[in-house]
């Protein structure tokens, strides 16, 4: 355990103010969250560090077109399909040292612990790095795993740009090689995470087994009205499309906390975007654009909603003066997880003597691209306080000790 500590220790340093080493909870602080984002020089070391480590621990590593890395431990027999199990080192801005590196590092350990076993396992074991997983850098997120399930090309990947215009293929030139993972070749994948949210922590249980992967929505409505003199021009005659929007913001929570108290609870919406424009304290906002979050389960429950928003939309551009557009952005569906790999992971923590609880994750993962293409499932351990994206985010080494052993201990058997 004290290795993997050190690791994430390690890890936890390159992006962090003054590259200070966090070993503690108390020695968090508002100012010390981490920066690493995909292809930033933190991001590169990070990489030759896990690198490293991968070569030290006797795997094969492999760079993808994309800056994707894989560590091979070769199994018994050279004929069966993989378990690959890991997660992404890139971090979002002002981010934790979990989130990520959990999965890499513990996916790591489990191969180190049984080859000092002396475990013969027949299936190879790849550990996986995926590339820009959290969309801080480049324009959208989970795009190395979404490049090898067929969602986006290796080509639009490489072209992607990040918020300085510098291309992928660019940054990561030398993160970057022609090996091309066919998962095809791969039977199960397991992802060790932080839950990112509070219900491991509130309950007081170490493992959560993910079952499904929420779908993700997101929505852009623009209301337009009309820029006018906010001194001048009476109440009666103005088009102020911020009020409208203050309608749809309403609406967007009520509708959801409807459909959450209807549907059992997962689902989920927010209007976490609002776009004043001319944004003048003395000008009738012109015209507003908001950004909607929707998240599910279950995607018909998802569908329901966009066609209450789309309708309220309309309602709302019949006003006189006032004109309105709803967009769909993104639309991701849910992602089910196999129910062999949770009972793994189940039976796993059973022999542990671990309590462990099924759940669905409201975060997205590279772990829902996967699921699509092979058997995969995800294991939690929990948040502090339910929080993530934050410099307070934080996981005991307690509960990171708890979850890398069930992730060993369902990789063994996985791999037997
Ligand atoms: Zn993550």
């Amino acid at each position: 355990m004290e290795r993997v500590k050190e690791q994430l220790v390690e890890l936890g340093s390159l992006g962090r103010k003054n590259g200070s080493r966090v070993k503690s909870y108390e020695e968090l602080s508002a100012d010390k969250g981490l920066l690493r984002l995909e292809g930033n020089e933190f991001s590169r070391a990070s990489k030759d560090y896990l690198v490293e480590k991968m070569k030290e621990a006797g795997l094969k590593v492999r760079f993808d077109r994309v800056g994707n890395i894989f560590g091979r431990k070769e199994g018994k027999d050279p004929g069966m399909k993989a378990v690959m199990s890991g997660s992404h080192l890139d971090s979002v801005k002002n981010g934790g040292q979990f989130d990520g590196p959990l999965g890499v590092v513990g996916a790591l350990e489990a191969v180190r612990v049984l080859s000092e076993e002396g475990f013969e396992h027949s299936r190879p074991v790849e550990v996986a790095v995926f590339v820009g997983e959290e969309g801080s850098a480049f324009e959208r997120g989970l795009i190395g795993s979404e490049v090898l399930t067929g969602g986006i090309s290796y080509d639009e990947v490489l072209n992607l740009a990040n918020s300085d215009g510098e291309l992928l293929k660019n940054v990561l030139s030398d993160y970057r090689g022609e090996f091309l993972m066919d998962l095809g070749e791969v039977e199960y994948f397991l992802e060790l995470h932080p839950e990112q949210g509070p219900v491991l922590d509130t309950e007081d249980i170490p493992v959560g087994i993910v079952e499904s992967i929420t779908g993700l929505c997101w929505l852009r409505v623009v209301i337009e009205g009309e820029e006018n003199h906010a001194g001048t021009t009476p109440m009666k005659m103005r088009k102020d499309a911020l009020v409208r929007a203050a309608d749809m913001v309403t609406f967007v929570h009520g509708k959801a906390l409807e459909m959450a108290e209807k549907t059992g609870g997962s689902f989920v919406a927010t209007v976490g975007k609002i776009e004043v424009h001319p944004s003048a304290t003395n000008i009738i906002p012109g015209r507003v654009e908001l950004g909607i979050d929707i998240r599910d389960i279950n995607s018909d429950n998802i569908d329901v909603f966009i066609a209450a928003v789309n309708e309220k939309a309309a309602w709302l551009g019949r006003a006189p003066g006032i004109k309105t557009k709803s967009e769909l952005l993104i639309n991701k569906p849910p992602s089910l997880c196999s129910k062999e790999v949770v009972e793994t992971i189940e039976r796993a923590a059973r022999e542990l003597g671990l309590a462990a609880r099924k759940m669905s994750s409201g975060a997205a993962h590279d772990a829902q691209n996967l699921a699509g293409k092979v058997k995969t499932a995800m294991i939690f351990v929990p948040s502090m306080n339910g929080i993530s994206h934050s410099p307070w985010e934080w996981t005991s080494w307690e509960a990171v000790e708890k979850g890398v052993n069930v992730l060993t201990r369902a990789i063994k058997e996985l791999a037997r």
